[in-house]
């Protein structure tokens, strides 16, 4: 990284931060003292989402983010919970080197924060996400999570 100033090819980063999808840094040339920013591009693989269909759709960290606050909707789930599930989900994405995921595996890493954070919450982003056809399968839902509960009270 060459000093603006004088040219010379050394310099000590001093600070680094993120920037959007870029980094940051400032650094000092080691010959002149004088500083000057860089900003580094951070490369991501792009994410693809498999829909039920079949066909690919880029990830969208906001369109995930609506659905889940349309579920979440005037329930005690915070900001920060909310974040930290599409936070999972990108997690996904890295920690198996993995650019593609279905939307039912996005689905479910949804509906197993919601599922400890808000029932009511979860069988609404079910109800969307799970596609119910009929009462039956929305019923084996609801019934589901029931015996979950007091599997939990019996513990
Ligand atoms: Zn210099």
């Amino acid at each position: 990284m060459k000093c603006p100033y004088c040219g010379y090819e050394e310099s000590k980063v001093i600070d680094s931060r993120p920037a959007e999808d870029k980094k940051r840094r400032r650094r000092e040339c080691l010959k002149c003292k004088k500083r000057f920013t860089t900003y580094e591009v951070v490369e991501k693989p792009l994410r693809i989402v498999i829909k039920r269909d079949g066909s690919l759709e880029p990830y969208n960290r906001n369109k995930l983010l609506s659905g889940i606050y349309h579920a979440i909707k005037k329930r005690p789930v915070t900001v920060a919970q909310v974040n930290a599930i599409a936070d999972e989900v990108e997690d996904k994405y890295t920690s198996n080197w993995n650019s593609q995921m279905t939307s039912d595996q996005i689905g479910a890493v949804v509906l197993g924060h919601l599922k400890c954070l808000d029932k009511i919450a979860y069988i609404r982003f079910a109800s969307v996400y799970q596609d119910f056809k009929d009462v039956a399968s929305f019923v084996a839902t609801i019934t589901a999570l029931n015996d979950e509960n007091e599997k939990h009270r019996g513990q």
